[in-house]
């Protein structure tokens, strides 16, 4: 990270447009080697510790898709951003009214944490996707949450690639909870998400993760994303069928261990 000016300084802006450009280069060479086009992916920019004004500059680039993984966070910082005049910390001018401010452009939020069942029905509010779906109570009172609330966000089933730790449901049971959210009525089923082993390899974990993706697309053909990849192996997978990379680090930079 950038020590240099405020949040929302020109010279932070700078960096975000650069690295924006080299992640955007990285892919498109990954799809050129994988005979792919990058308008098949999605980056979903993992913003979690990083301050709003970085969530606006990003969005004034072109970001479309932004992620978060705690619920604590996330919440405050997305009813902030989509309702400006409501937060506390916005500047002057900032707020809405004058009547000549264009509408914001919509963001796409993630919620690509561990989540907690008691969680469920305060990321139901304000996550369109969740990505992180990994056991049957998780999605029951996801389907609860979204049933009050009159959502029907987008679920991904966690699939664990490196046995437990990162969380996931084994390749095994992927199918049946996969089965569980299409036939939820207030949640979309959209496919699947996978974190690579820490220090393993990541091609080998990401094709279990399309084996298992395909495997699940032909019961449900709606369930056609396949989340995978981050800042250090997104082109492992985007040479296996990835359609949705979550990057943080190589965007925004090295996470403020105080935040
Ligand atoms: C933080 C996070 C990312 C982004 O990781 P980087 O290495 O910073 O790109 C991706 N996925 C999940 C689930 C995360 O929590």
């Amino acid at each position: 990270m950038s020590a240099t000016g405020g949040p929302s300084s020109p010279s932070r802006r700078a960096e975000l447009v650069a690295n924006l450009a080299a992640v955007r280069q990285r892919i498109e060479r990954a799809c050129a080697a994988s005979g792919r086009s990058p308008d098949e992916l999605t980056v979903v920019v993992v913003s979690k510790k990083f301050p709003v004004s970085d969530l606006r500059l990003l969005a004034d680039l072109g970001v479309t898709d932004i992620g978060e993984n705690r619920d604590q966070e996330a919440g405050p910082k997305v009813r902030e951003l989509r309702d400006p005049g409501a937060g506390t910390g916005s500047g002057p001018g900032e707020g809405r009214g004058t009547g000549s401010d264009l509408a914001p452009p919509p963001l796409t939020v993630h919620f690509v944490g561990q989540l907690q069942t008691n969680k469920a029905g305060s990321v139901v509010g304000y996550a369109d996707v969740i990505h992180a779906v990994d056991r049957p109570r998780l999605v029951t009172a996801l389907e609860t949450a979204a049933a009050r609330a009159r959502r029907r966000p987008k679920v991904l089933v966690q699939v664990s690639l490196d046995g437990p730790g990162r969380g996931g449901v084994r390749p095994a049971e992927a199918p049946a909870l996969a089965s569980q959210i299409a036939t939820s009525a207030h949640l979309e089923l959209s496919g699947v998400m996978g974190v690579a082993p820490l220090g393993g390899d990541p091609d080998a974990a990401f094709a279990r993760l399309r084996t298992v993706a395909h495997g699940i697309q032909e019961q449900f053909e709606g369930a056609t994303w396949i989340s995978a990849g981050m800042s250090g192996d997104l082109e492992a997978a985007i040479s296996n069928a990835a359609t949705h990379l979550r990057v943080g680090t190589a965007i925004l930079g090295s996470r403020p261990s105080l935040r």
